[in-house]
């Protein structure tokens, strides 16, 4: 059995596929309001497990997941898997970067004891795609499932060298690292952090005008540089601020006003969308569209963040008559 949250990354249940494990042995378990998984409910779910006769092996913690950049609670999560002998897999893909500043560090906190853990430089360290940074505390193990080799691929080098092939599935790969590399020679660890600040900072000032203004509602806690945010129909009141453990009751107008406010929001992101001057996405928390704004790339500034603000603001007074 492998454990992740509600709100992991669709790869984990892919890696899970491929791995052989199979979708239906993954468990996810539920997140608490700032959708973060609760330790308590992965407990009592591997110990369901063991009382089925199952074999709980794998458990995989989210730092910065993809709807709402939350973050798993890493240290209990590691408890409960050197109690049950889990490999932890700690998936870092878009908020590991934020450790690159000391006042961040803390969002890694626990993955010193992760069995593996990955960091995407491509999602938020300026570095093209494709570029995963994965780190295995027991490189040895992946040689052991990957390592395949045939006549032709033998050199006079090999007992020298870290051949890639032998770490993973694909052969030929590209230098992947020369990019990343010319990242961090480029702008160095003090430019890098810079930038991410800056990215936060404006998260955090774009989070306030959502917070200020009766029109909108921000959806879910901004630690990073993505916020979640909705806009409210005529005559709806806000459901309230995010980050309570219930995370139920400011539900109560996803059924009746959830139609309506899903539409209001649907229209809203493709209305500022189809200007081409911002591009906002999308996600679905508690059954509602909820809109993002995510800013990661080098060159977005406070007059772009500005922009689109001015734009949502625009767009949703039309809307809404
Ligand atoms: C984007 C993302 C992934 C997938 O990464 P790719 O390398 O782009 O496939 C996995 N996990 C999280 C949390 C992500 O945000």
């Amino acid at each position: 059995m492998a454990y992740t949250s509600t709100e992991a990354h669709s790869s984990v249940e892919k890696g899970a596929k491929i791995a052989g494990y199979g979708r239906s042995n993954v468990r996810g378990i539920p997140v608490d309001g700032r959708y973060a998984m609760i330790p308590q409910r992965l407990d009592e779910a591997i110990a369901a497990d063991l009382e089925a006769g199952l074999l709980p092996a794998c458990a995989v913690a989210t730092v910065g997941t993809t709807s709402t950049t939350s973050i798993d609670p890493v240290p209990a999560i590691a408890d409960l898997c050197a109690t049950h002998d889990l490999w932890l897999h700690v998936d870092a893909a878009y908020g590991g970067a934020a450790a690159i500043l000391p006042e961040m560090r803390e969002v890694l906190a626990g993955c010193d004891r992760a069995d593996s853990l990955v960091i995407n430089p491509h999602k938020w360290l300026f570095t093209p795609i494709d570029c995963s940074a994965f780190y295995c505390r027991q490189p040895e193990l992946l040689r052991r499932a990957f390592s395949l080799v045939p006549e032709y691929l033998r050199t006079g080098e090999d007992e020298i060298v870290r051949n890639l092939m032998d770490y993973g599935i694909s052969l030929g790969r590209r230098f992947r690292a020369l990019k990343l590399w010319l990242v961090l020679r480029t702008f160095g660890r003090a430019g890098i952090a810079a930038r991410l600040r800056e990215h936060m900072r404006l998260a955090r000032q774009f989070a306030g005008w959502v917070e200020a203004a009766p029109e909108f509602e921000l959806a879910a806690p901004v630690p990073f540089s993505v916020v979640c945010f909705r806009a409210l129909p005529a005559g709806a009141a806000p459901a309230g601020a995010p980050g309570g453990d219930t995370g139920g009751d400011g539900d109560h107008r996803a059924g009746e006003d959830g139609a309506g406010a899903d539409q209001l929001n649907q229209q809203l992101m493709d209305a500022v969308n189809a200007t081409g001057e911002v591009y906002l996405s999308h996600t679905r928390l508690h059954d509602r569209l909820t809109l993002r704004l995510a800013i990661g790339n080098i060159r977005t500034g406070e007059q772009h963040v500005r922009r689109a603000w001015e734009l949502l603001s625009a767009a949703a007074r039309r809307l809404r008559g």
